[in-house]
């Protein structure tokens, strides 16, 4: 897609720092890591986010995953991974990426929630009615 900064970077107008590619998928590192080697796994198809990936991509994603944690590991002594993929709220990117974020402690990576919660209770009441 034409004004699509991840195309871009697949097509190498735009410089990356790559760290796997094959026919499916272009992987490289984010400008801006959580931790050493925070990298995106992108689909070289433009698509928007998980919904529009076929199931085979998904099989082969989780493949390159953990061929690169066991490549991290061995290189950057990494001793465990995050995977994150922002689909609808938070995705910046409109082009499906899957943020691979290497761990190398407990405290290196933080999800904290940022606004009041309801008691799982609760929430597990409206999921109950709705859901079954
Ligand atoms: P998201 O918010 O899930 O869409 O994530 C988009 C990610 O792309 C962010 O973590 C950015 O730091 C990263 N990003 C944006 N532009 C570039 C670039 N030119 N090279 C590497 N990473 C990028």
């Amino acid at each position: 897609m034409e004004d699509c900064i991840f195309c871009k970077i697949i097509k190498g107008d735009i410089p990356s720092k790559k760290v796997y590619e094959d026919d499916l998928v272009y992987c490289f590192l984010d400008i801006n890591p959580h931790t050493d080697g925070d990298c995106l796994i992108v689909p070289k198809k433009h698509i928007l986010d998980f919904h529009d990936a076929p199931d085979e991509l998904m099989i082969h994603i989780n493949n390159v995953i953990k061929d690169l944690e066991i490549k991290y590991h061995l290189a950057l002594k990494s001793s465990g991974l995050t995977i994150i993929h922002n689909s609808g709220v938070g995705q910046e990117v409109k082009h499906f990426h899957i943020h691979l974020i290497p761990r190398y402690d407990l405290n290196d990576v933080s999800l904290k929630a940022k606004r009041e919660l309801q008691s799982i209770d609760k929430v597990y009441e409206t999921i109950e009615k709705e859901f079954f």
